[in-house]
């Protein structure tokens, strides 16, 4: 890439030097002088409004007061002195203090002068002051300064030693701005600015670190966050394009003896409206000729699985070989047993291929797969070794797509000349400007119809002190037949900790439910697979009660006969992983419960939180609550799955700003898919400028 000024090392702007430079670098990931003018303030203090003293609130967190400043006193002796002075306005009087800079302090205060003073309100006692105020006498120019709003840049205590706080970035910036205004290109094409009346990029970037007044600040952000969204979708939808003009896909012409013998012969019930119209939009992608990428997103139990298996039909219809990826071994384990049991005596070679796959179990499997003597290969990351080849892999099913990196989905897509078609599954709602911005090249379909007959399952929050009570239940339902999970949470930083309150709880439970009356299970992620499979199976078959586990049971674990979720320190969880948990139940008739179990005292948000598990049974609600609740970063569903780093833009907040550019980035490309237009040659070197080393990610999926 061509260099330019705003490529200048940070270094050699004035005022940082190497000390500074190597901490901007570490701390805050900026190295040039463009990374620091895109280090935008993460909010503002509003400088144009005054408060009276008697309006101070402990919810304030700044307050800016005009007032008479008098009673300048000296506490204490040495080490222990403050300073403090009265601030006197027609409502009230405040305390300001300080506990450094006496000499200094002490005559710079004048009767009779009017000041602007700001801060920080603490409630002492029952009375405000205000430490370390910011004081300016009163004159025309203090009050303009001070009615424009005031960014606050976040900063890390390695940074504020060396004089980087909030305010030393800020001055940086003013050093800045004025060096480099003349070389900051306009990123967005005039006509647009025009169309969507967005401020330009140079503007925007002053007044996102300078507002002049509020208007200006709001313009400057809706402006940045555009362009910030725009260039995203306008990447994903060139990358959907491209790969629809470029790469082919195997077309299946018929519909075979496999599909039809299934659906008329095999299948024990009648589709959902959903799964037809989900198989339809399959069925249309894979007689267009190209490369079928499509997200299936259905809520837990909402009968995926099916979809999978009569689209993986279809390529073995048209003589090609079709695969489903799973996250773990027991979920590869039980997609192959219920595969195997809905296509049986159909002629179908299906074979389970994992990491514990002995090697002289695997050779003729790797064979079978090369020959194409194997229909169906069924596994986890196994899958996507080198040494695993296929004759001709038309259909590739990936579930629980989120557990899978980009790379990885990568390697499968590059097994053949001609891609496979890939459906990817994922039970885990993801809220819409999520799902746009991390599946934004993907075609999606949704089933959003739950197969009939399935009763709402009941969700309890019970706190810890009624444990007793939740144990007399489990009983009562146990002496129905049914079976019951307790899950633990196990979180990485505290993997020892949490490890031990599962084999405590498996403990207690063991004491409050002992054999042979009952049979309790427990699986986590420490034990041998063997051994794992082992337990699982005990309660599968319904040797055993109860099953206690750490979230390794999360996905895809199908135990119609299990009634009952148990979710200790359900506080702990994300609802999207509560709802998930949630969903391993009321997969049979019974009436199903889910039991969150939390610790007395709780947080109003965890409380919250917990209130909406109860309220709906919606997964979609509930991602869309907990991306406002914790943000983008703590879905589950995205960690790994590449979500972008936003600089300004919030994918909780700004939907509205995100579908519009989308449709924007839409626009563009249908009038001028190449973006080779003059008006949109500079659309294209910001597309490769940000992109450049990522251009090809999305084919992979
Ligand atoms: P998920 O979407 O969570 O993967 P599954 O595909 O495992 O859901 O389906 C959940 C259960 O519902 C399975 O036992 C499956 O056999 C059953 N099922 C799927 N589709 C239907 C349907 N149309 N009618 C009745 N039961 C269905
Ligand atoms: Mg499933």
């Amino acid at each position: 890439m061509r260099q330019t000024y705003l490529d200048t090392p940070i270094e050699f702007l004035k005022g940082v030097g190497p000390q500074r430079a190597d901490l901007l670098k570490n701390e805050l990931g900026v190295f040039t002088f463009a990374d620091l003018l895109h280090f935008y303030p993460f909010r503002y203090i509003d400088r144009s409004k005054f408060y009276t003293i008697s309006e101070i609130n402990p919810d304030l967190p700044y307050v800016q007061i005009r007032g008479y400043i008098s009673d300048i006193q000296l506490h204490g002796q040495k080490r222990t002195t403050r300073m403090t002075a009265s601030l006197k306005d027609e409502t009230g009087t405040l305390e300001l203090i300080w506990f450094r800079g006496f000499k200094w302090l002490k005559n710079q205060f004048k009767p009779g002068v009017e000041y602007i003073v700001f801060g920080k309100p603490l409630l002492y006692g029952k009375k405000f002051n205000v430490a370390h105020p910011e004081i300016e006498p009163v004159t025309p120019g203090a009050i303009s300064q001070s009615s424009s709003m005031q960014p606050v840049y976040n900063s890390t205590e390695k940074l504020k030693s060396k004089g980087l706080d909030s305010k030393g970035i800020g001055k940086l910036l003013k050093t800045l701005l004025p060096l480099v205004a003349d070389h900051i290109p306009e990123t967005l094409p005039k006509n647009l600015l025009d169309q969507v009346k967005l401020m330009p990029g140079r503007e925007a970037l002053y007044h996102v670190h300078f507002p002049a007044t509020s208007i200006d600040l709001k313009k400057s952000i809706a402006r940045l966050k555009f362009e910030e969204l725009f260039y995203i979708q306008l990447n994903l939808l060139r990358n959907k394009l491209m790969r629809n003009e470029k790469v082919k896909g195997h077309v299946f012409p018929s519909i075979g003896t496999y599909f039809n013998d299934f659906f008329h012969d095999q299948l024990a019930f009648e589709l959902t409206a959903a799964q037809k119209r989900v198989l339809k939009e399959i069925r249309v992608d894979t007689l267009s000729g190209r490369q079928m990428n499509r997200l299936l997103q259905g809520d837990v139990g909402s009968g995926k699985t099916i979809v999978a298996l009569m689209s993986m039909l279809m390529a073995l219809d048209n003589g090609y070989q079709a695969c489903l990826m799973a996250p773990t071994e027991i979920l590869a384990f039980q997609h192959f047993e219920s595969v195997s049991a809905m296509l049986k005596d159909m002629g179908i070679r299906i074979e389970l291929l994992t990491g514990s796959t002995k090697s002289a179990h695997r050779k003729p499997i790797l064979k079978g797969l090369i020959e194409g003597d194997v229909n169906i290969l069924i596994g986890t990351h196994a899958l996507i070794e080198d040494q695993v080849q296929f004759k001709s892999l038309g259909m590739v099913v990936i579930d629980e797509q989120h557990r899978f990196g980009v790379a990885q989905r990568a390697r499968l897509w590059s097994k053949s000349e001609v891609p496979p078609h890939v459906l990817v599954m994922t039970a885990t709602p993801i809220p819409r400007t999520l799902a746009m911005t991390l599946y934004g090249d993907l075609d999606v379909s949704v089933i959003d119809e739950l197969p009939p007959g399935r009763k709402p399952i009941k969700t309890i929050h019970q706190y810890e002190r009624n444990r007793l009570k939740v144990f007399g239940f489990i009983r009562e339902e146990i002496n129905k037949q049914r079976q019951v999970y307790v899950v633990y949470p196990l979180i990485q930083e505290s993997e020892k900790l949490d490890l031990k309150d599962l084999t405590d709880g498996y403990e207690s439970i063991v004491r409050e439910f002992p054999a042979p009356r009952y049979g309790v299970s427990i699986v986590h992620g420490k034990m041998k697979p063997a051994d794992k499979d082992y337990e699982m199976q005990r309660f599968v078959k319904g040797q055993t009660q109860i099953m206690v586990a750490t979230t390794v049971i999360e996905v895809g674990i199908d135990v119609p006969n299990a009634s009952v979720m148990v979710i200790e320190s359900a506080e702990r969880f994300g609802l999207s992983q509560l709802h998930q948990l949630r969903g391993r139940v009321g997969r049979g008739a019974d009436q199903s419960y889910c039991i969150l179990m939390s610790k007395d005292e709780l947080s109003n948000d965890a409380r919250k939180r917990l209130g909406v598990m109860v309220a709906t049974n919606d997964g979609f609600r509930i991602a869309e609550t907990d991306l406002q609740l914790r943000g983008p970063g703590d879905i589950q569903g995205t960690q790994q799955s590449g979500l972008p780093d936003l600089k300004i833009a919030d994918l909780a907040k700004d939907e509205a700003i995100l579908k519009f550019a989308r449709q924007i980035a839409r626009d563009l490309l249908e009038g001028d898919p190449h973006l080779a237009q003059p008006a949109n040659i500079m659309v294209k070197k910001q597309l490769k400028a940000l992109y450049h080393d990522r251009l090809f990610w999305s084919r992979i999926s």
